[in-house]
């Protein structure tokens, strides 16, 4: 089985202030998909199934973020409002999911969408609840479930609720169903040793096997309510350290995503131990 994920830098305007899709990546990197399922030969098997991971960009982190979903606070009228940003949240998460599995359908992937708010649960912003059972029998009858970040409940009476980033979603995904293969794709060609973005002399890290190779990471800069790349990062060195290895590569950029999946070397950075 493989685990792909697909950015919200890559899906969305990410740093757009209204929620505003990426039609052209949508509707290229479905195609991609759709082609590389038919070379993989994607039967009604497990082993050979597909879940799509895909982030919130410009449709979870501007809500997420104005009404502090997953910070603490004391008095009840923050909760009430609170409640009502929650609320907010998971509705435009869910119409970012519709779009992108009916890009995905479009293509005729039999595609299935996963909401976690309605079975995950958090304790401190970890998973610590997720039956996924129901994940493992889709794939088992050739669905593609595809599942993205989303807002759940928190266990940690100080916060009672919080975000789980399509990041955390790969690291708990990849734990209990032990896939082949978990590949991400963002909008940079992967880890560099500081924020490519900020600084054009950036040099691309293409083997991660520890936090340390980060050092000299920039991890002040283009943090989001997620984490950004170092929280990514961090998700991914986890599942290295039990033996599953991963890779990020580039999604904006045409083909990777299909020859990524069927199993060609493409530019990136791969995290192992
Ligand atoms: P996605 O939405 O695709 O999951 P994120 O926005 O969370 O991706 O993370 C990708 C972004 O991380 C890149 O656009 C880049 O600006 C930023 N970034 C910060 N530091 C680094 C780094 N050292 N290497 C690569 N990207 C970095």
């Amino acid at each position: 089985m493989i685990i792909l994920k697909l950015g919200g830098s890559i899906i969305t305007e990410k740093d757009a202030k209204i929620p505003t899709i990426n039609d052209k990546n949508l509707a290229r990197i479905s195609k991609e998909i759709k082609s590389a399922l038919n070379h993989l030969d994607h039967t009604n098997d497990y082993n050979n199934g597909l879940i799509i991971v895909h982030g919130a960009g410009s449709f979870g982190h501007p809500f997420a973020s104005e009404y502090q979903i997953g910070k603490p606070f004391k008095i009840e009228e923050d909760f009430e409002k609170k409640k009502i940003g929650f609320s907010l949240t998971q509705s435009w998460v869910k119409k970012l999911n519709t779009v992108i599995c009916d890009a995905l359908r479009e293509e005729g992937i039999p595609v299935v969408s996963i909401q976690p708010s309605s079975f995950v649960i958090t304790k401190n912003k970890r998973i610590i609840s997720a039956n996924l059972d129901i994940i493992e029998k889709y794939l088992e009858n050739g669905f593609i479930p595809v599942i993205y970040g989303d807002v759940v409940l928190d266990r940690e009476e100080t916060i009672k609720m919080a975000v789980v980033s399509g990041d955390q979603l790969i690291n708990y995904l990849a734990k209990h169903l032990k896939p082949e293969r978990v590949i991400l794709g963002t909008d940079v060609d992967g880890v560099f040793n500081k924020n490519p973005k900020k600084h054009p002399d950036a040099k691309i890290i293409t083997e991660v096997t520890s936090l340390d190779d980060l050092e000299s990471m920039d991890s002040t800069t283009n943090i989001d309510v997620t984490g950004g790349m170092i929280g990514k990062i961090k998700e991914l060195i986890e599942l290295a350290e039990i033996g599953i290895e991963s890779e990020i590569i580039n999604a904006e950029k045409e083909s990777f995503v299909e020859k990524a999946l069927c199993g060609e070397i493409v530019l990136g950075t791969t995290i192992k131990m």
